[in-house]
C-alpha cells in the first residue's frame, strides 16, 4: 500500500524528544524559545511564537489584528476547515471568496468585489503549499485599509519572490501536524515583524501572565505574575520544540527531496491531455505539501472510479482541498452562495502520494497506476 502522506521522523527527533525529557522541562521553556528563534532566523522574520496549532495560532492572530464581532474576514472556502473557523472563534463572519483555476489560490479580482465597508482583513491561505500572491493582496489591503493575514499551515518552506513564507507579512501563521512537511506531533508558529503583535501574543498564549516560567525560574529574587488580560493556554511543550529543532534543521533537504518527487510526476505526467498538473510560475516556489491533478471534463474516468480504482491496486489517494461553504457546519448561513470554481476545483481533482522517503519504484508504481487507471 502506497499512503498518501508519512511524516519524516528519524531517530535524532526521538533522541532529543527523550533527552527534553530528562531534563525535567517538558512545557513552554527552553527547547521552545531555541525553536522560536532559529524558526524566525529561518523564515526571516523579527519573532516567532510557537504555539500548540495553527488553529489556535490563527485565532491569536485575529485577536492582536483587533477582528472582532461585526466584522468581516475574506477567505476561500476551498481549505482546510480551520481557517474560516478561526474568524469565527472572533465572532466575525468569514467571507468566501473564488480561487483562481490553475494555483487553487484566492482569486484577487474576487475579492476586490467582496469587499463592503464591514471588511477588516483578508485572510490569505498558501494552498497546499504553493505560495499566494502575496503582493497582489499587499496592494489591496493598503488600498482599502485592510490587514492582511497568512494562512500558511501548508507553506513552511515555500518561498515568494526569492523570500520565505514567513518573512512578508505581520502575521503568517504555520502548521506542525503530521501531514505537514514537518511535524512536532500537533504544534504551530506564528511570525511577525511587529513587536507589540510579539508580545501580545506570548501574553495570550499563556493565560495572559505577565512573568513566564522561564523567567522565574532564573530570578534571584522572589515574583509573583499578574494576569493582565484574559488568556489561553495555547503553549507548545519543550518536548516539542525540541523535535521542531531537528525537523527545521532538515526542511531544506526535505523540501528539496519533495521537488524531485514532484518533477517526475510532471514529466511523466504531463503528456496526457485530458488532466491538469499544477503549475510553479516565475517567482513562486513551493515545498509540494501535496500534490494534486485536476481532471478535465473530457477525462473519461470520473473522479471517485479514479479514486477507488488506485485504490484497488493499492494506491491512496484523496479528494481535492475541501470547501467549507457546503460543510454543515457553514450550509445555514452559505445558503444560497455560487462559488462554481471552487467546486469544481474541489469536485474534479484528487490528491495522489507524496512524502519523504519516497523510492524512485515508488513513484513510478503511482505513475504507472494512474496512466493504467485512466488507460493511457
Ligand atoms: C492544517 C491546516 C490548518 C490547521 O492546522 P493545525 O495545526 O492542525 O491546527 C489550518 N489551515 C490550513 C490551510 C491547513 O492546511
Amino acid at each position: 500500500m502506497i499512503p498518501i502522506a508519512k511524516p519524516y521522523l528519524t531517530k535524532e527527533d526521538a533522541q532529543a524528544a527523550y533527552d527534553t525529557i530528562l531534563t525535567g522541562w517538558i512545557t513552554q521553556g527552553p527547547r521552545v524559545a531555541e525553536f522560536e528563534e532559529n524558526f524566525a532566523r529561518y523564515t526571516g522574520a523579527k519573532y516567532a511564537v510557537a504555539v500548540s496549532n495553527c488553529t489556535t495560532g490563527l485565532h491569536l492572530a485575529m485577536i492582536v489584528a483587533g477582528i472582532q464581532e461585526g466584522d468581516e474576514v475574506i477567505c476561500p472556502s476551498m481549505s482546510y476547515i480551520a481557517t474560516a473557523n478561526s474568524i469565527k472563534y472572533v465572532g466575525a463572519k468569514p467571507v468566501f471568496a473564488e480561487v483562481h483555476q490553475v494555483t487553487y489560490n484566492l482569486n484577487v479580482e474576487d475579492v476586490k468585489q467582496r469587499i463592503t465597508p464591514r471588511t477588516k482583513a483578508i485572510l490569505l491561505v498558501h494552498q497546499i503549499g504553493m505560495p499566494a500572491d502575496i503582493a497582489a493582496f499587499r496592494a489591496l489591503c493598503d488600498e482599502h485599509h485592510l490587514i492582511l493575514i497568512e494562512d500558511a499551515a501548508c507553506a513552511i518552506g515555500s518561498s515568494y519572490q526569492g523570500k520565505k513564507i514567513g518573512s512578508h507579512s505581520d502575521l503568517v501563521c504555520f502548521s506542525f501536524h503530521p501531514r505537514k512537511v514537518i511535524s512536532t506531533g500537533d504544534g504551530g508558529m506564528v511570525t511577525t515583524n511587529n513587536e507589540a503583535y510579539y508580545n501580545r501574543m506570548k501574553l495570550l498564549r499563556q493565560h495572559g501572565m505577565s512573568i513566564n516560567d522561564r523567567v522565574r525560574h532564573s530570578s534571584s529574587k522572589i515574583m509573583f505574575e499578574d494576569h493582565v488580560e484574559v488568556g489561553y493556554n495555547y503553549r507548545m511543550t519543550d518536548i516539542q520544540a525540541a523535535v521542531g529543532i531537528q525537523q527545521l534543521a532538515k526542511l531544506d533537504w526535505i523540501v528539496g527531496e519533495r521537488r524531485k518527487i514532484a518533477q517526475r510526476y510532471a514529466a511523466e505526467l504531463g503528456d496526457i491531455s485530458f488532466i491538469r498538473l499544477p503549475k510553479e510560475n516565475e517567482g513562486y516556489v513551493t515545498n509540494w505539501q501535496s500534490y494534486s491533478i485536476y481532471l478535465k471534463p473530457e477525462c473519461p474516468v470520473k473522479r471517485n472510479d479514479l479514486m477507488q480504482a488506485l485504490l484497488d491496486i493499492g494506491i491512496a489517494s484523496r479528494r481535492g482541498v475541501m470547501t467549507a461553504h457546503r460543510e454543515t457546519a457553514y450550509q445555514e448561513e452559505c445558503a444560497g452562495l455560487s462559488l462554481p470554481a471552487t467546486e469544481d476545483a474541489c469536485d474534479n481533482s484528487i490528491i495522489i502520494p507524496l512524502y519523504v522517503p519516497m523510492t524512485d519504484d515508488e513513484v513510478t508504481t503511482v505513475i504507472k497506476g494512474i496512466r493504467s487507471c485512466l488507460q493511457v
